[in-house]
């Protein structure tokens, strides 16, 4: 902006010269005149008012032109060009009213430093896009120069192009010719396009384009280009080479060299501008650098701990699920007790034997004798005077079975008895989970037995969750279950007794209740322990799942002699159940005759 001695000119001026605004101060002077800063007092702005020279102002010509850049400003609205607010006329003179731009002008800037090349390209791609917005109006400048670019400080120092004193319009080839003669004269030589100096009517757009590319190397050098001149990015470091090119085709002598249109000069220049960011994106410092490796780091260990998590959840539970398949026995108590397996090993255990006489007998426990265990499936514990299998982790095995290995225990009245416990594993948080996913975990079962050849048994199932009693039998051809009461709480006193006419009775009761019979009595007849197969059926004790633990264990068998009246007259024993009897709701008690020669367990 060119600053002027404002009190010697503006004198010749009173501050209400134009109604409704008030003169300020001079800020510039052109070829037409001078131009205010002033006030429009309606609304109380800024506004910058342009006053023909009252000498240019008896001259038709210049009148003329004056209205045309009212009429040419009129028609634009952009924020790179300069906005007209009103028009009007004094009785000496005329003037424009426009907006206010605050700022230093191109020239001016250029004076004081010299812009980075990058910053040259991105102003250059906002004038350009002023300028191709006025051609597509039809509005050719025709005077641009360093001198009518204004940066608007207020604006964020944005470019605006104004004085449109010498504008043509397109379509108007008349007053384009009418004006001209005077104004060639009066457009800046320097900037002026060879077309123009010779005939501004032949003046089209193109003489804008050599304009722009005449500033553009100004901007970029500091100085015009003349004779033989250099290319920018040979003159200037930092100068993108690819701009020596779009200049010098905008700068061509002859129109038809030159870009045809500034959008045409637009799809050149803008690849090379700088993104319009709020924020350059600037070199990152060490720091910075650093915070944001270990961001990523941490963004994908993340990532990596969330997978493995997901894996490691979907392995537990694959495993829980197979744990759970593994620990289903499917077989009734007593078939799971008795099937194979695998070769059992012998374990001896304090105890008392007598294998002489009638009554022969066999306890463990306690006394001076070793009898001997054959232990199957499972560990057996027979450290304490408890036989025990503990519950053991990860085992395979669920069922372990323990049998009493005496020989010369036989005889045709038998009785077994101990005092039987079963628990499950502790509620552990494993334990609860697989029971929510799965299901409840088996019981607890704990069984005295006999047991005889292969697949032959008799069991007295304890359930230790308080599920009913159960009896199993398999028998040869004779197989079946019987349900009985509600197992009584551990530890529980059970009995399996056969009589000398081999009639079967299973008891239970606990250190409170009476011995009570749990079930039907089985009928096996006189020749009983033939039933259990080629061998003497052995006193066992098993477990399914949980720990199970026998106290007092002991076997008395007894030759006894069968009193074949009492056999006639008694009624044929009727077959056992074949199937599973439903469990009897709480079954009375029933008083069990003991042997009558037997000898009573404590
Ligand atoms: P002329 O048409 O007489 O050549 P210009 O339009 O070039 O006049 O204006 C002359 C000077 O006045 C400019 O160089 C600039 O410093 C100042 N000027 C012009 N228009 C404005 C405006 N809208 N806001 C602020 N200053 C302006």
């Amino acid at each position: 902006m060119s600053s002027l001695d404002s009190t010697a000119i503006s004198r010749t001026h009173a501050p209400d010269l134009i109604p409704g605004y008030r003169l300020e101060k001079l800020v510039g002077s052109g070829g037409m005149g001078e131009v205010h800063k002033a006030t429009q007092l309606s609304l109380n702005r800024t506004v910058a008012i342009k006053l023909l020279s009252q000498q240019l102002a008896q001259d038709e010509s210049f009148v003329a032109r004056f209205q045309k850049e009212a009429a040419a400003l009129a028609t634009l609205h952009h924020p790179n060009i300069v906005s007209i607010v009103d028009k009007g006329s004094t009785p000496t003179t005329y003037y424009l009213v426009m907006e206010f731009v605050d700022g230093a002008s191109l020239r001016e800037r250029m004076r004081a430093s010299q812009e980075d090349p990058s910053e040259t390209v991105r102003t250059m791609v906002q004038i350009c896009r002023a300028i191709e917005y006025a051609h597509g109006r039809g509005v050719i400048h025709r005077d641009l120069k360093p001198e009518n670019i204004l940066f608007d400080d207020q604006a964020g120092g944005i470019p605006k192009v104004t004085d449109f004193g010498l504008a043509s319009f397109l379509e108007d080839t008349s007053t384009r010719f009418a004006l001209t003669s005077t104004h060639v004269a009066m457009g800046t030589l320097s900037y002026m396009a060879p077309e123009q100096k010779v005939d501004a009517k032949t003046a089209d757009e193109r003489a804008d384009i050599f304009a722009l590319g005449l500033i553009f190397y100004e901007m970029l050098v500091g100085e015009l280009p003349a004779g033989s001149f250099d290319p920018p990015s040979r003159r200037k470091p930092g100068v993108d080479p690819r701009l020596d090119g779009i200049i010098a085709r905008c700068i061509k002598q002859s129109p038809s060299d030159r870009y045809a249109s500034v959008s045409d000069l637009l799809t050149d220049l803008q690849p090379l501008a700088p993104q319009y960011t709020t924020v350059r994106p600037g070199k990152l410092g060490k720091m910075q650098r650093l915070k944001l490796a270990v961001r990523r780091a941490v963004r994908v260990c993340l990532q990596v701990v969330a997978t493995l998590l997901v894996l490691t959840a979907m392995g537990v539970l694959t495993w829980l699920y197979l744990l759970n398949q593994d620990k289903r026995v499917p077989m009734v108590p007593g078939a799971a007790l008795t099937a194979d397996l695998g070769p059992p090993s012998a374990q001896q255990m304090a105890g008392k034997v007598d294998t002489r006489g009638d009554e022969r007998s066999a306890s463990l426990g306690e006394g001076s004798d070793l009898p001997s265990l054959l232990v199957s499936g499972r560990v057996l514990d027979t450290k304490s005077r408890a036989l025990i299998f503990p519950l053991v982790e990860d085992s395979q095995s669920r069922v372990g079975l323990a049998r009493l290995d005496v020989v010369n225990l036989d005889g045709n009245v038998a009785r077994l008895s101990a005092r039987v416990s079963a628990e499950g594993p502790e509620s552990t948080f494993v334990a609860r989970l697989r029971a929510t996913l799965f299901g409840p975990p088996p019981e607890p079962e704990a069984a005295l037995l006999l047991v005889g050849s292969t697949g032959r048994y008799v069991a007295l199932v304890y359930n230790g969750e308080g599920g009913p009693l159960r009896l199993d039998w398999s028998l040869g051809e004779r197989r079946g279950s019987m349900l009985g009461f509600d197992s009584p709480p551990s530890p529980a006193e059970l009995w399996l007794e056969v009589d000398e006419e081999g009639v079967l009775k299973a008891f239970a009761g606990s250190r409170r209740n009476e011995k009570r019979l749990i079930a039907e009595p089985l009928h096996l007849g006189p020749d009983w322990a033939a039933e259990f197969g080629d061998i003497t059926p052995k006193p066992s004790f098993g477990c399914i799942e949980g720990t199970c633990r026998a106290e007092n264990f002991s076997f008395q068998v007894e030759r006894r002699e069968v009193e074949t009246e009492a056999v006639a007259a008694a009624p044929r024993p009727a077959p056992a159940p074949a199937k599973v009897a439903p469990a009897p709701a709480k079954r009375p008690a029933t008083k069990a005759s003991p042997p009558s020669k037997g000898k009573r367990s404590k």
